[in-house]
């Protein structure tokens, strides 16, 4: 394996704490299989609570020094390890391909937008300015300041490997925390090459620590039951979400949760039908449909109905299924068998009740892991698909009649992270846009997310905002400083 990488150092099997390179205290290891063929890639170290509390000790005895640093020590450093990430894209690419499964181009295309986030707050590092406040008495002055908030911990899933930890790790270290970071034990491979080129780039030993292990309850519980942790970052299911968030109030930890989504992708009449297909492929295919902000219910309005769903056929119908690594290759395999499953029996139940696979519906004869790219048309809300969210390439096609009932449908969720919608009436664009109760709405467009934007849901799918100018703040606490006396 280590052969295929040009750097072959990133390549990992131990854990990444306080500078040093570490074996689970118990020992043990696990092994990391290609979800394309099953392959064994290699094994590592399988690390569990005490391993976790070393990682908190050793974040909590750096992270006063790094705060102490000037904001343009940190952001050159920052700088560094973005610069070295994009360095070596083609073998944090291979390692994304090998353990995750997504073609290597966009996998690629991932590993810059993970960068991305660490460069844009690398600058905001410099901009956390404090206030001085107009004052209430004329001997007293009312001051702010911002503090990095302490030991930081993340917690991340397997579908976007490097970027929901850049996320998370930029605007950390940019403020002036320290994180201890679990992955998700599907994908430890990309996260720990991560703190290999942090190391490389010099942040300091005990600043970003990476702690790896598949019991997820036991890591999980030092990270949120820890006082010396003070703020939780999680990227992942809703369930997951609520658990942390109950465990997190025992000390009152700050949190940001960015959980699951169920977007909504509407067509109205008056769309670019051609683009709006665009977009909808963009939206729903990525990542073989496996990403939070994914279109989950395609609501087309009747008069375009047909056309839409033909159109998209067409697109849909050149895809080649296969391994990432393969030419021309857009839909790669779903993570695990469990995923496969729930896509399965999402199918079925749509079409026990009378919908229709214009297109796919079925595994693929790709391998164990790959489902054919699908599209269901007559697709109505009392199937289990307008309620739970696929994470695999399936496009359920719903028919509405008035804009009033789009949005009443788009909005009859627990959910909203993100939603869609194609419309080139301006003064409709301005209504739907205010009605959607979600926290990202694209319009005319498939693809929103970026490092400059801000990032995130309402409702059960979460608080807090990832990227943009508002990002770092989920970092910092502000300080209130009244001076008196004068
Ligand atoms: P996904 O469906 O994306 O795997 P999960 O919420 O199951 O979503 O997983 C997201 C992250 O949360 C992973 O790193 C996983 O290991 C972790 N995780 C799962 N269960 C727990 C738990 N009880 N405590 C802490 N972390 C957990």
């Amino acid at each position: 394996m280590k052969a295929i990488l040009s750097q072959p150092s990133l390549l990992k099997s131990q854990s990444y704490i306080g500078g040093e390179w570490v074996d689970a205290k118990s020992g043990k290891t696990f092994a990391v299989l290609n979800p394309s063929n099953g392959e064994h890639i290699i094994d590592v170290a399988d690390l569990g609570a005490d391993d976790t509390t070393f990682a908190v000790e050793a974040a909590e005895k750096a992270q006063k020094e790094w705060q102490g640093r000037t904001a343009k020590e940190r952001a050159t450093l920052l700088r560094r390890w973005n610069q070295l990430i994009l360095d070596n894209q083609d073998d944090l690419a291979t390692l994304m391909t090998l353990e995750q499964g997504k073609p290597f181009t966009e996998a690629k295309g991932e590993v810059a937008y993970g960068a991305s986030f660490i460069d844009w707050f690398a600058d905001e590092a410099r901009r956390l300015n404090g206030d001085v406040i107009p004052t209430f008495a004329k001997d007293k002055r009312v001051l702010t300041i911002k503090q990095p908030i302490g030991v930081v911990a993340a917690i991340t899933p397997w579908n976007f490997p490097i970027a929901m930890i850049t996320r998370k790790a930029g605007p950390a270290l940019a403020a002036g925390c320290a994180i201890v970071i679990k992955p998700s034990d599907e994908t430890p491979l990309c996260a720990l090459a991560l703190a290999e080129l942090a190391h490389q780039a010099g942040i300091p030993a005990g600043i970003l620590n990476v702690v790896v292990g598949k019991d997820a309850k036991a890591i999980g519980g030092v990270l949120t039951g820890n006082p010396t942790v003070r703020k939780l970052s999680f990227t992942g299911s809703t369930p997951v979400g609520k658990l942390l968030l109950s465990q997190c109030a025992q000390t009152v930890k700050r949190t940001s949760m960015e959980l699951g989504g169920n977007a909504p992708f509407i067509v109205f009449d008056d769309a670019d039908l051609d683009a709006a297909v665009e977009g909808a492929i963009a939206s729903k295919y990525r990542n073989a449909g496996q990403t939070c902000v994914c279109a989950n219910r395609l609501l087309i309005q009747e008069g375009v109905y047909d056309a839409f769903a033909e159109k998209l056929a067409k697109r849909v119908a050149t895809f080649k299924t296969g391994d990432g690594f393969s030419d021309g290759v857009s839909i790669g395999p779903l993570i695990n068998n469990a995923a496969i499953s729930k896509v399965e029996q999402l199918v079925g139940d749509a079409v026990a009740k009378g919908a229709k696979a214009l297109i796919g519906g079925n595994k693929s004869t790709a391998g164990e892991r790959f489902f054919e790219p699908t599209i269901l048309t007559g697709v109505t809300e009392d199937m289990d698909i307008f309620s739970n969210e696929i994470f695999g390439p399936v496009a359920p096609l719903f028919k509405f009649k008035t804009e009033e009932e789009a949005v009443a449908m788009a909005n009859n969720t627990p959910f909203g992270l993100a939603s869609y919608f194609y419309s080139q009436n301006i003064a409709r664009i301005w209504r739907v846009s205010e009605a959607l109760e979600y926290g990202m709405v694209g319009i005319n467009e498939g693809i929103i997310s970026s490092e400059v934007a801000p990032f995130g849901g309402v409702k059960e799918s979460g608080s807090g905002r990832e990227g943009s100018q508002y990002g770092i703040d989920e970092y910092v606490e502000i300080k209130y400083m009244c001076m008196g006396g004068l």
